[in-house]
């Protein structure tokens, strides 16, 4: 009686502790997730998928939350940091912009006796309790399979967009991608660049110097995600190349499939951002309780010589015969993808 009694004046109070019957095994756990995004225009998933997913997947856990975007600036990052640490998070979940700002901040938190979480990029050097991604070295390896499925085996001038030189994925991408590609005796890489900040317009000057350099004659674009295959893709239609060309991409964006419904992309990897949102408040919930997250592996840590207790999932590479996948999956809307067809 005095347990119900309690629990009734608590709700009644507004005690946030969540936990409304008093029962042992109550689902609620109490603390705050605090989950800093990159950027909102590297890719169009941070504010379109990961926060909304973030969110449905706290409050079905019933934690409290605060999500924020550092908008690509690290210092924004970094002041981000400072108030979710003295507004009291208890877990903080971090999408870093690069590893060395990412790692100062996770330091922080755990001077400050609070738990980190790499969320989709592992922060080299950093002292993350665990890391939720996919696994970015298959990524990379869709990447190589998909070009080499759309070039077949007649002799190629592949390029290289990747992403970032300081976002760890972008490595592992390239890494993967040449794991497939430099097996095929058909195929020459003739450039290869890196686009700092995954900024579109990078992208384009370099892609455009790339097509001048080599006088039109590319045949093939490995391009690390949607946002900078679209740009490619957008050079190629000014040149009246759009489609002759063929362009990978990452994300399963809107633009990314209504490129290959066109024809000017030849695949996407489509990442369910809903299961890696699920999984990181899964491990956050647990961290919060107390208990130890359950992972499936471990990612190493070059820089910071460990390895890092991992959750990841699986990526799944998308051609123009399994387009219908993400929209299955409620990822992708049918009529937002047939808007554009
Ligand atoms: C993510 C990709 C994204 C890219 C640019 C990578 O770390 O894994 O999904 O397209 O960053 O934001």
């Amino acid at each position: 009686a005095l347990t119900t009694a309690a629990a009734v004046g608590l709700t009644a109070c507004g005690d946030d502790s969540g936990d409304s019957g008093g029962s042992a095994n109550s689902a609620a756990a109490k603390g705050k997730v605090g989950v800093i995004l990159p950027d909102t225009t590297s890719s169009v998933r941070y504010e379109s998928f990961d926060r909304p997913y973030l969110e449905q997947a706290f409050k079905a856990a019933g934690v409290g939350y605060d999500i924020q975007n550092a908008e690509g600036s690290a210092q924004r990052f970094q002041t981000i940091a400072d108030q979710m640490l003295t507004s009291g998070v208890t877990v903080l979940v971090v999408d870093g912009l690069d590893s060395n700002s990412a790692a100062a901040v996770q330091r922080k938190a755990q001077a400050q006796g609070v738990k980190t979480i790499d969320y989709d990029r592992l922060t080299l050097g950093g002292v993350a309790d665990y890391y939720v991604s996919f696994d970015n070295v298959k990524v990379g390896e869709d990447l190589g399979k998909g070009l080499q499925k759309c070039l077949g085996d007649k002799k190629s001038n592949i390029v290289y967009l990747n992403g970032a030189p300081t976002d760890n994925n972008a490595t592992l991408f390239s890494q993967g991608a040449h794991s497939v590609l430099d097996k095929v005796s058909a195929y020459t890489k003739v450039a290869e660049q890196a686009v700092e900040k995954w900024k579109a317009d990078k992208a384009a000057t370099l892609f455009e110097q790339m097509w001048t350099e080599q006088h039109g004659k590319i045949d093939g674009v490995v391009a690390a995600n949607d946002a900078l295959g679209n740009t490619v893709v957008s050079i190629l239609k000014k040149n009246q190349e759009a489609g002759k060309v063929a362009v990978t991409g990452q994300d399963a964006s809107l633009q990314g499939l209504q490129n290959i419904l066109d024809g000017t992309q030849c695949m996407t990897v489509y990442k369910p951002v809903k299961q890696e949102a699920d999984a990181v408040a899964k491990l956050a919930v647990a961290l919060i309780k107390g208990q130890k997250g359950e992972t499936n592996g471990t990612v190493n840590d070059p820089t910071g010589k460990r390895d890092v207790p991992s959750v990841l999932l699986t990526p799944i590479p998308v051609y123009k015969d399994n387009v219908k996948k993400p929209v299955d999956d409620g990822f992708i809307k049918t009529a937002d993808l047939c808007k554009g067809a």
